[in-house]
């Protein structure tokens, strides 16, 4: 580690390095997928690509905007944190520069100078926190929360609207498993924790969280937390922001400690006001969350539908009988169809069209047996076919890989990015219908052939989610191409009566649409609170609140 917080020339080794992740892609360069022969062949037939890799800049060609910050901010910064965890090399200023969008992605890209934050400052106390938050108030020092930087939605961004320079506040130090209380079945967890240290930790004491969003492996607890994040196992487990039940944050104006008991009724819950706040309200230091022991049992089961209709009522009649499944979710025609194309046999069953759809059971043997007896009865009577364990195993087994392919798609020519939004299940059909359309006339309108995949990724007694993935060729701007598309598909889930967003949280791409979210006074509301909580207003500008 280097002792001395000025500015690197060059681009010399990180300092402050991060778990392995590509700086211009998503997750660990070992798993990288190209795309198969057959893969190429259809990008040509259906989009026209030519299915040969653009080159792209390596680290050392991306030249970064110079640090705004002086020496004297650096040295004052070091002081606080410690000069070993102050940092403005651009190796370590380059991986913190955005998030893991198709949009972040296609920025990297980029061969003029990109914007990155101006140092990144790894504190270790929450009393490090206040003190560089203070700091950055005298300043006018621009402060973003970073947790595993797997943000889609530009929540990671260094903007720095009014200030004339912006840090990355790194949470990878609040990394402990502060107490598991066995009674209860809560753990106080660090905000900085990976997903995959949290479930190592709490798995020596034989407990589990049970929160698995396909960025599971890179992104932290206070990253969930403060995105209102949702795993795939919701249906079981919940979202995450229904796990908490208290967290610590420190704000400008000072530390908060929230939720004192199970359920209260002192008046409005505060913890609501924290959950999803995107960094711009505090800066969440631990969460306490509710765990359950280990599951001794796990069954799979995947199930054939004639189409969406039918396996959407199904999987509807599952949630409001609350049969009780972990996971359980639906792909849509045309994503079952990509499916069999790139697998032709999925876990050794063959899947001959409709819809599949895949459920997972966790618990005791007298648990799993009782939910799994009682799901299958409902999706019998629904319509549904079973396919047996295999389809289900594959998807699991699968499951955090398909970020792999995105990349290798984008490298390719190929605009591969996914959308996500909830209704309840009176609308859906007819959301899924309109975002569909509007996704397919925009991307007709920019010149690209597209095909759009959707399932329901969560779903709950009330409604579900429709997460939606596009794929089609890059034209022109890729960037001005996919805003142009997105725009669309939002104005569309606003019009049918959808949220603008169901998980990925609104950072900078969903903040045009908070207004028709939350109403003129709900952004009111949420102006207030931060600048009672955030006076200066240096946290996270530019992201959540219009
Ligand atoms: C391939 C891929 C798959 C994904 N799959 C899912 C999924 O299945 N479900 C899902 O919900 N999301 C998913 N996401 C989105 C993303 O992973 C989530 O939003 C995640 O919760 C972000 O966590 P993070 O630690 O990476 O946060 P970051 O990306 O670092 O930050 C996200 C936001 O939270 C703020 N923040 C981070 N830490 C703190 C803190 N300690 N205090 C205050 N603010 C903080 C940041 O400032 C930013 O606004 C996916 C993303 C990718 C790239």
């Amino acid at each position: 580690m280097s002792s001395d917080p000025r500015p690197a020339p060059g681009h010399p080794a990180a300092v402050l390095p991060l778990p392995p992740m590509k700086w211009d892609a998503w997750g660990d360069p070992a798993l990288a997928k190209p795309l198969s022969e057959e893969i190429r062949t259809l990008l040509a037939q259906v989009f026209g690509i030519s299915g040969q890799d653009a080159e792209a800049p390596t680290a050392d060609q991306v030249v970064l905007r110079p640090s705004a910050l002086s020496a004297e901010d650096l040295a004052a910064l070091a002081e606080i944190v410690g000069a070993s965890y102050v940092s403005a090399a651009d190796a370590d200023r380059l991986p913190r520069a955005g998030g893991k969008s198709t949009l972040d992605l296609l920025r990297r890209r980029d061969r003029e100078a990109q914007d990155a934050p101006d140092a990144v400052v790894l504190p270790g106390s929450e009393d490090e926190i206040a003190a560089v938050l203070a700091l950055c108030a005298r300043r006018r020092i621009a402060v973003v929360p970073f947790g595993g930087g797997t943000s889609v939605v530009g929540g990671v961004d260094p903007v720095r609207a009014d200030f004339p320079a912006v840090i990355s506040l790194d949470l990878r130090r609040f990394d402990a498993l502060h107490s598991l209380d066995e009674t209860s079945g809560e753990a106080v967890l660090g905000a900085g924790l990976t997903g995959p240290r949290a479930e190592e930790l709490l798995a020596e004491r034989g407990y589990e969280l049970g929160h698995y969003p396909q960025s599971f492996r890179y992104a932290t607890i206070g990253g969930f937390a403060a995105t209102r994040s949702s795993g795939q196992d919701s249906a079981g487990y919940g979202r995450f922001d229904e796990m908490v039940r208290g967290l610590r944050v420190v704000t400008p104006a000072g530390v908060l400690d929230l939720g004192r008991a199970p359920a209260s009724a002192a008046g409005p819950d505060l913890r609501e006001l924290f959950l999803g706040s995107e960094g711009v309200l505090g800066v969440i230091t631990a969460v306490r969350l509710r765990v359950h022991p280990a599951p001794a049992v796990r069954v799979h089961e995947a199930w054939s539908f004639p189409d969406f209709a039918t396996g959407a009522a199904a999987l509807r009649a599952v949630e409001q009988r609350g049969t009780g499944p972990t996971v359980i979710r639906l792909s849509d025609e045309a994503e079952t169809a990509v499916n069999l194309a790139m697998t032709e046999q999925i876990g050794g069953t063959q899947v001959t069209g409709g819809c599949l759809a895949v459920t997972v059971f966790e618990g005791t043997e007298e648990q799993v047996t009782a939910r799994h007896r009682l799901t299958r009865e409902v999706l019998l009577a629904a319509g549904g076919d079973s396919l047996g364990a295999g389809p289900a195993e594959a998807w699991e087994h699968g499951r955090f890989n398909a970020p792999y392919l995105r990349d290798s798609l984008l490298s390719a020519g190929a605009l591969c990015e996914t959308l996500e939004t909830a209704t309840d299940w009176a609308r859906l059909p007819e959301l899924k219908t309109a975002v569909t359309a509007a996704l397919q006339q925009a991307l007709e309108k920019s010149g690209s052939t597209s095909l759009v995949l959707c399932h329901l990724s969560h779903v709950y007694p009330t409604g579900a989610s429709l997460y939606f993935t596009v794929v089609a060729a890059q034209q022109g701007d890729p960037i001005a191409q996919w805003s142009a598309v997105k725009a669309a598909a939002s104005d569309a889930i606003m019009a049918g009566g959808g949220t603008i967003t169901h998980h990925h949280a609104v950072g900078t791409d969903h903040r045009p649409w908070m207004n028709q979210e939350v109403g003129d006074l709900g952004v009111a509301i949420l102006r207030a609170v931060k600048s009672t909580v955030d006076p200066a207003g240096i946290l996270n500008p530019g992201k959540l609140i219009p």
